[in-house]
């Protein structure tokens, strides 16, 4: 049932944002103040479109229409805590957490009803499983994206809504902006490996869903301040002595679960999976070319692909380890797991593999236990060949 809306998630968003800058993280509050004043305007009864994760943001941003990717939104509503761990009812059953905790925002009446539904297969089919369950209990249209038909696809989504809304940027305008965003991540991403660790871990990780807002000025705005922040280390720099690749993701119940792992481990985490996602250039004349090819070259595409990236990234940063945490109730990352084994075996970088429910929890105990291991340096290849110990709701 959608309930009364009252702004609170706004209003937490904007709390969220002066800490932020009174932390003197500017690029932080710059986020969560672009993500504030959209969900500010769905409140108000703007029309909105739900997105998937890799449903192109060039296309959105282009559009007479805001719009929400679900991961993200999801994220900053357990930041922020107006959804919280323990109170997110598990229906349906046939989605993943993530998902789950999207619907409650929906049934609790803390975003009104999408307009529209705009999805792709990719990266599981979960997330076309969702759209079809929203669209058939809401009533609410939905553009599935097909894999083999992709370009054909966007095409129609944008002549079908452009007819309906309008435009609210040009497209050629929407492209220089997501250049320009991509042109700051690649700089950023420079400095990281020239300097691992001079970012913050748990930034970059409530920070890469800053992929879904290129083509928005808000995503060069929120670059530019983190460069100027990483810049500004340069000088006082030091390289931590034991450096950790983050794969996967981070229970979202708990802000300070980063820290408490560097803390357990004695190390700094220098990189994650989920930041290293490398966007190619998009063209006017190929637009929906391009788009395609884009999300066919993409990082999780292809597991050899990312077991490319993944091994290379290991190798040229030097870490001393690799952390492959995750979401359980995921049909996609946990069966890839063993798979990044034997490479970190030869490789002699100790590779441990832990996880939980990323919405629901709790964290268990044993994921300490594994982390001391690592800090009393017990360590050296493979957790149990890339097997995680199997818990139910974690
Ligand atoms: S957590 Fe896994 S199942 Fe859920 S949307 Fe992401 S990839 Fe799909």
């Amino acid at each position: 049932m959608i309930g009364k809306m009252n702004g609170e998630f706004s209003k937490r968003l904007n709390l969220a944002a002066r800490l932020f800058e009174a932390k003197g993280k500017q690029y932080m509050a710059a986020y969560l103040r672009s993500s504030q004043r959209r969900i500010e305007k769905i409140e108000g009864g703007a029309p909105y479109a739900v997105c998937t994760y890799y449903f192109p943001s060039e296309i959105a941003a282009a559009l007479n229409l805001e719009f929400l990717y679900i991961e993200k939104v999801v994220g900053l509503a357990m930041g922020v805590g107006i959804i919280r761990r323990g109170s997110i009812a598990r229906q349906p059953e046939a989605v993943c957490s993530y998902q789950q905790a999207f619907c409650n925002l929906l049934d609790m009446g803390i975003l009104p009803k999408p307009k529209v539904i705009l999805g792709v297969p990719f990266p599981c089919r979960d997330a076309i499983s969702l759209c079809r369950f929203l669209h058939s209990r809401h009533a609410i249209p939905f553009f599935e994206v097909k894999s083999a038909t992709m370009a054909r696809d966007f095409q129609h989504v944008v002549q079908s809504l452009s007819a309906q809304l309008g435009y609210r940027e040009s497209l050629p305008h929407v492209l220089a902006l997501s250049a320009q965003a991509t042109a700051l991540k690649k700089e950023v991403d420079t400095y990281r490996r020239r300097y691992p660790g001079i970012i913050e871990s748990e930034d970059c990780m409530n920070l890469f869903t800053i992929e879904n807002d290129f083509g928005l000025p808000s995503a060069v705005t929120v670059l530019q301040e983190l460069l100027r922040n990483v810049r500004s280390r340069v000088p006082l720099y030091q390289e931590p002595a034991y450096k950790i690749l983050w794969m996967g993701l981070v229970p979202l119940y708990d802000s300070s679960f980063l820290k408490k792992v560097e803390q357990t481990v004695g190390g700094s985490i220098v990189m994650e999976e989920m930041w290293l996602y490398d966007h190619r250039p998009i063209g006017y004349q190929h637009f929906y070319d391009d788009l395609a090819h884009r999300i066919r070259q993409s990082f999780f595409y292809s597991l050899g692909r990312r077991q490319n990236v993944i091994h290379k990234t290991a190798e040229r940063m030097k870490v001393s380890a690799v952390v492959n945490f995750l979401q359980h109730q995921c049909s996609f990352l946990p069966r890839t797991a063993k798979s990044f084994s034997e490479r970190f075996v030869q490789a002699n970088i100790p590779y441990v593999v832990l996880g939980c429910d990323v919405i629901h929890g709790p964290v268990p105990e044993w994921i300490w236990g594994q982390l001391k291991r690592l800090h009393r340096r017990e360590y050296h290849g493979s957790s149990e060949n890339g097997e995680h110990p199997v818990t139910h709701h974690g």
